[in-house]
């Protein structure tokens, strides 16, 4: 099935998504952390694909940052760079950052898509619209959520699922639109 019949299956759900929340570590990175040093702590690599996506759901009018349990400075550099909405670190009970952020833009969980790949994601699997997430993590994560991806954590596996939201939203943005 093609992504474009995929957002058109789930067209009813994805049709009222106006926040998007990505877990980072295992979703916009391939999960794996590498030491730098005191001050700078691990360090991640993210995929490019997944930036250019944010943009451009932010920029079409839709609220996009993320719920992560990891904190240092790569973390941060990375939303600042791209400039994202909203950022909850460092809390692996990421029900609280959830309910804030509903309260925050004024929605309602159905208008929520969250994608996360590990066992403390699944509160946040659960409740949200739209939920997805990777074929790489556990079972029991793929058996709750409405969309695995095609694509592995890192890869684009983000972006995929925000072509999803374009798809079924028709967000096609010209290149003159940056
Ligand atoms: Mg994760």
């Amino acid at each position: 099935m093609s992504l474009r019949q995929t957002a058109k299956r789930f067209e009813d759900k994805l049709k009222k998504i106006k926040v998007i929340c990505f877990d980072l570590d295992g979703i916009l990175t391939d999960s794996h952390v590498w030491w730098a040093s005191e001050e700078v702590g691990f360090n991640r690599s993210f995929c490019i694909y997944d930036g250019y996506g944010m943009k451009m759901l932010m920029k079409a009018g839709l609220r996009v940052g993320v719920i992560t349990g990891g904190d240092s400075v790569s973390v941060h550099k990375r939303v600042n760079q791209l400039g994202l909405d909203f950022c909850y670190a460092g809390n692996e009970d990421k029900r609280t950052a959830f309910m804030d952020l509903l309260k925050k833009y004024n929605v309602k969980a159905e208008e929520v898509l969250y994608m996360g790949d590990e066992l403390f994601d699944m509160p946040l699997l659960r409740k949200a619209g739209f939920s997805a997430t990777v074929p790489n993590c556990s079972e029991e994560v793929k058996e709750i959520v409405d969309y695995v991806t095609i694509k592995e954590s890192g890869k684009g596996c983000a972006r995929e699922v925000m072509d999803l939201v374009r798809y079924a939203q028709g967000i096609i943005p010209t290149h003159e639109d940056f």
